[in-house]
């Protein structure tokens, strides 16, 4: 399997999935819907297509859920955001244009650059919006390509 690249989302996906961790556990369609202002027959559609990419599950009547490999993923699109907004703040934007710059264009970013930005970084722990987490993707991984090249 190829390592995850971070790119499978659109950006409109990459909201709802930050929004289901954020809100955690089980997430009305409806809650979704009124959150983003979109039509629940919609948001019912983009749902199905979140859930066909193994991210999230349907639970009948009750909403959506994220699965082990969705938490997961849902954490590195917060993460994403934080390191490219920070980055935003450190070249003149201010705290709330960056947080808004930086969800226009972060479903591009791959996670390999992610992790390289992190590290040339220093691995910071405070975003402009809330904390930075690491892993091994920006902790051992950059330092073994930083070695490799
Ligand atoms: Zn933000
Ligand atoms: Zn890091």
């Amino acid at each position: 399997m190829e390592p995850e690249c971070g790119l499978s989302l659109s950006a409109r996906k990459v909201e709802y999935l930050k929004f289901i961790l954020k809100t955690g556990g089980t997430v009305r369609t409806n809650e979704i819907a009124s959150a983003f202002s979109v039509d629940p027959s919609t948001i019912t559609k983009t749902l199905a297509e979140i859930t066909a990419a193994g991210y999230i599950t349907h639970v009948p009547y009750h909403g959506v859920s994220l699965t082990d490999a969705g938490k997961i993923h849902a954490e590195f699109l917060v993460k994403r955001h934080r390191i490219l907004s920070l980055m935003l703040t450190r070249n003149g934007l201010s705290p709330k244009e960056a947080c808004r710059e930086a969800s226009r264009f972060e479903s591009q970013v791959s996670k390999q650059a992610i992790d390289r930005i992190c590290h040339f970084m220093g691995h910071p722990r405070q975003g402009v919006c809330g904390e930075i987490t690491h892993d091994d993707g920006c902790l051992i991984g950059n330092t073994m390509n930083t070695a490799l090249s």
